[in-house]
């Protein structure tokens, strides 16, 4: 009985580890998004190749599942998708792009502001040891954390709130990176992220001029900021309290 019960566990235990290894379905499209990604970055991007294990971790991530089922077959195009509460996640190209600016180690703990679908968030995991995300529209918030719960990322900790103020409670960060367009650099981000620590942010007067923009907190404590590419993104809001 005992040793029935045993092979019962073990035999579970193995189908959830290759359940683990097998890709996620639609691997073919998620192939073919990441060379159209690596493409526009050879091609015209403002900072040429794509690191190969940004590249990898998007091979992986199945965008399809978290974003709404009404845009699920468009998925794996470059293009921005409606993701309910008129928010909207970037296309996979920008994904890509500020995911490499922010040049991650695997050590690294890395704020998020704007958790939307939960994709990008999902995208850092892979690269990363521990990602934390704040969300402002609540129904997002508790909809990307149940959803990478479901996916297993694990180490991903996501929170409703305004992100604005970071999350002090487990700052400082090695990096930060904030996909709302923001009017200027909250300062709050600024204290919370380490000395010689990175953020990615878009920055601009209006949704549709923003300047995606690399920030470097210098051993002097000073910020070297440096514009990339012009952007359009939803917006940074503040709660209203
Ligand atoms: N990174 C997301 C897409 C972000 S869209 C993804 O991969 O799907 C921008 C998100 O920022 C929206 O969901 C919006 O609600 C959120 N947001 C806007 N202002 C915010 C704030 N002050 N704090 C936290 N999130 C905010």
């Amino acid at each position: 009985m005992m040793r029935r019960v045993l092979l019962i566990v073990a035999g579970a235990l193995l189908l959830t580890a290759a359940a683990q290894q097998r890709p996620f379905p639609r691997s073919d499209e998620r192939d073919l998004m990441v060379l159209t990604i690596a493409n526009i970055a050879a091609t015209s991007g403002p900072t040429g190749n794509i690191d190969r294990d940004v590249l990898q971790a998007m091979r992986k991530v199945p965008r399809h599942v978290l974003v709404p089922k009404e845009v699920r077959s468009r998925a794996y195009e470059n293009l921005t998708l409606p993701i309910g509460y008129d928010q909207t996640i970037s296309q996979p190209y920008i994904v890509a792009l500020m995911t490499d600016l922010l040049d991650t180690r695997l050590e690294h703990r890395v704020l998020e502001i704007g958790t939307g679908s939960g994709y990008q968030a999902a995208v850092l995991s892979q690269l990363v040891r521990q990602v934390y995300t704040i969300e402002i529209v609540e129904p997002l918030a508790e909809r990307a954390s149940r959803q990478l719960r479901e996916l297993g990322y694990s180490n991903v900790t996501v929170r409703a709130g305004d992100g604005y103020v970071g999350w002090p409670e487990h700052a400082p960060f090695d990096r930060i990176m904030v996909t709302a367009g923001a009017s200027h650099i909250p300062q709050p981000l600024i204290d919370q992220l380490k000395v010689g620590g990175k953020m990615v942010i878009p920055v601009g007067k209006s949704w549709n001029r923003l300047q995606l923009t690399l920030v470097e907190k210098t051993k002097t404590g000073k910020l070297k900021t440096q514009k990339v590419l012009p952007v359009a993104f939803v917006p940074l809001v503040r709660a209203s309290s």
